[in-house]
């Protein structure tokens, strides 16, 4: 008798253990797995060239998992998988849903062509501990509120993480001749190619990783989380963002772990966060390009070229930024605390649209994330959900000296800078002369003069945020 085949439809979720929809597919009989490059997203959303480049190698990770066995293909994911069932006579497709609005629209249109063909589709949340639909409040509605999302989901911990399927490795589908080069993942910019020089890519990496944070850096994670010098976190990002880990194994593992509630907590409430991000992109779909507090569609940002172009480079003359900015292009990478300074930095001092902020940190990070990037940049920006105040401008010079204390971070990604003393470290402007001159530095030409005069832009914002 014919085996009964399945697909098995890998998008974010690009791993084996722990993956629902690859372990129920196992129990049914025949797997084919399959991995579609489908340019669906819409022009703003395209994939940016970090993301590209670490799909590459996360490709090319599973593909060894599942023994060469991972078929590629490109085009319209209606269109191949209509083309994959009638050839292979397909009876199920097992997929871990994603939550991007055209991510789902993709979905819906598969869909339709299971139901035309008779396929039965089998959707799961693997990615997210809790499904966006499945936390709401009690009239139906969605919240709003972190915290009271927060006391709502944690007392239900997410499923227990299963193991790797044993020994299912997936059928070739031989007809097809497309390999990963085809996808051309790695064809952009030289900047960005030293990715495996400072990451590891796939699915074994991810749990070292989880294993190096839980042993090294877990313990003390609520105070180090903080401090960019200190590398207290955990760097899952990326891997949570291309599913090579799942955040139910990274929850149970630190559950389990003999290290301080507090510290525990403060983790889970970061992994959290990430849930919610989620959920309000789930439950408000423009989030990524749509103020939620529609009272900023009228906010009067500034169209600055060079100042924008400063920022991007670091090159601003404000040394903590400067050292984040640097952070993101050389590494793909930058600390929360600090993209918390440069996020509040250009919007707020250099007037500049979020969104800017939002496609250059698209571009630039390995852990580019729509959710994530949105939520965020929106928080920083105070038009989102349970953002922040509007009067909350962070101060570049001061949230160095606290969180930079002893300059590790700042002179290792602003070596120009590396000679001058702490106490001048992130105000070099104000350092006599002489000070500057036996550290070799001169404003403005080894080291830029700050864009803009602090204690001014940030009275001009607070003009402007109050007129809303
Ligand atoms: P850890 O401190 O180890 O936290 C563990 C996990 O919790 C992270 O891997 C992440 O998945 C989640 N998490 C932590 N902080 C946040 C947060 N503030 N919001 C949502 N989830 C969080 N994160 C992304 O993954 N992708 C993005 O595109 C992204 N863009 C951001 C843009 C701005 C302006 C800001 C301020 C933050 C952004 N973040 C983004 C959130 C956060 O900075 C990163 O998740 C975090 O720095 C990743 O490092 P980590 O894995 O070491 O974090």
């Amino acid at each position: 008798m014919k085996k009964e085949i399945s697909i098995v439809w890998f998008r974010q979720d690009l791993r084996l253990s722990d993956n629902p929809a690859f372990v129920a597919a196992a129990a049914h009989g025949e797997i084919l797995p399959v991995y579609i490059l489908d340019d669906c997203a819409p022009v703003a959303c395209k994939m940016g060239n970090r993301s590209k480049i670490w799909l590459h190698h996360s490709l090319k990770a599973l593909q060894e998992s599942l023994g060469g066995n991972l078929n590629l293909y490109k085009g319209n994911s209606r269109v191949v998988m209509q083309s994959l069932i009638e050839q292979y006579d397909i009876k199920n497709i097992f997929l871990n849903s994603c939550y991007e609005p055209w991510h789902a629209e993709q979905e819906d249109a598969v869909k339709v062509v299971c139901n035309q063909t008779g396929v039965a589709w089998h959707a799961f949340n693997g990615n997210y501990m809790w499904s966006p639909e499945e936390v709401l409040k009690n009239d139906r509605s969605f919240y709003k509120v972190f915290t009271a999302y927060k006391n709502k989901t944690y007392g239900y911990p997410p499923r227990v993480p299963s193991k790797i399927a044993k020994n299912v490795i997936g059928k070739k589908d031989n007809t097809n001749k497309i390999t990963l080069s085809d996808f051309d993942l790695l064809s952009e910019s030289q900047q960005y190619q030293n990715i495996e020089s400072v990451w590891a890519v796939g699915e074994k990496a991810a749990q070292k990783k989880l294993t190096f944070f839980i042993k090294n850096n877990l313990s003390g994670y609520k105070q180090g989380r903080d401090y960019p010098a200190q590398e207290h976190t955990s760097k899952l990002s990326p891997y949570l963002h291309f599913g090579e880990i799942s955040p139910a194994q990274i929850w149970h593992a630190v559950d389990k772990a003999d290290v301080g509630s507090a510290d525990k907590q403060a983790f889970l409430s970061e992994l959290i966060w990430r849930e919610f991000s989620c959920y309000l992109l789930h439950h408000f779909k423009a989030l990524y390009k749509d103020n939620f507090k529609n009272a900023f569609d009228n906010f009067a940002w500034k169209d600055n070229q060079d100042f924008l172009k400063a920022w991007q480079s670091g090159m601003t003359g404000y040394p903590l930024v400067d050292a984040g900015m640097r952070q993101l292009l050389q590494t793909g990478y930058m600390h929360n605390r600090v993209r918390m300074v440069v996020a509040s930095f250009l919007i707020k001092n250099l007037n500049i649209h979020w969104h800017e902020g939002r496609d250059w940190f698209w571009d630039c990070l390995v852990d580019a994330d729509l959710a994530n990037n949105s939520m965020n940049w929106q928080w920083v920006a105070g038009s989102g959900v349970d953002a922040a105040p509007y009067f909350r401008i962070f101060n570049p010079t001061t949230q160095g000296e606290k969180f930079d204390r002893d300059g590790d971070y700042t002179r290792k990604f602003v070596p120009e800078l590396k000679n001058l003393s702490n106490k001048y470290l992130f105000k070099p402007w104000t350092a006599p002369e002489k000070v500057l001159e036996e550290a070799g530095i001169v404003l403005g030409k080894t080291y830029p003069k700050p864009i803009v005069d602090f204690a001014g832009s940030r009275k001009k914002a607070l003009e402007l945020y109050k007129k809303l």
